[in-house]
Order: C-alpha cells, then sequence, then structure tokens
C-alpha cells in the first residue's frame, strides 16, 4: 500500500522557481509531479489544542501546545506539572 503527498521539495508545484536554470525548474524529488508515493499515510497536521489545568481550585485554560491529536496534547502537556489536564474543547 502507497500513499501519494504532497512533494515536501516544491509543496506541491512540481517545478522550484529558484532553479529555473536547471531543466526549467523541474523539482528532482518528484520529477514534476508535484506528488511523492510513500510508503505511509501522510502524518496529520498538527492541531492547537489547549491544556486545562487544576489551579486554586478551579479548572482553568493553562497553555496552549501543537500536538496531532488529543491523546499526543495530553503527553507533551504532562511534561509540565499539571495538577488533572484536560483538553479544552472550547476555540482557540
Ligand atoms: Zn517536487
Amino acid at each position: 500500500m502507497t500513499h501519494k503527498s504532497p512533494c515536501p521539495r516544491c509543496a506541491g508545484d512540481g517545478r522550484i522557481s529558484a532553479y529555473t536554470h536547471v531543466k526549467a525548474g523541474v523539482c528532482f524529488r518528484c520529477g514534476g509531479a508535484g506528488t511523492i508515493t510513500t510508503k505511509y499515510p501522510p502524518r496529520a497536521p498538527s492541531e492547537k489544542f489547549g491544556i486545562t489545568g487544576i489551579q486554586d481550585g478551579e479548572r482553568r485554560l493553562l497553555f496552549w501546545v501543537k500536538a496531532r491529536n488529543e491523546a499526543d496534547a495530553l503527553k507533551k502537556a504532562s511534561r509540565k506539572p499539571v495538577v488533572g489536564a484536560g483538553i479544552w474543547r472550547g476555540q482557540p
């Protein structure tokens, strides 16, 4: 099983304008296709998750972390001294 991802070199353009003097700027990574084939599905882009915790007896929004999913966000939050860490369900 293979997956197509946007080419990381040319960001899906298939050409790199800085290299127009070499083969008309065709991206060497994807050969001008704009996509590359990978063995694994592309990683979900990072999202911002608000981390809540108990502070002065109240649940408060403490800080934001960038993570791929809630479990990852909580894992990152656990590196800080947060009491009762949870995910903020409101808007960023
Ligand atoms: Zn490319």
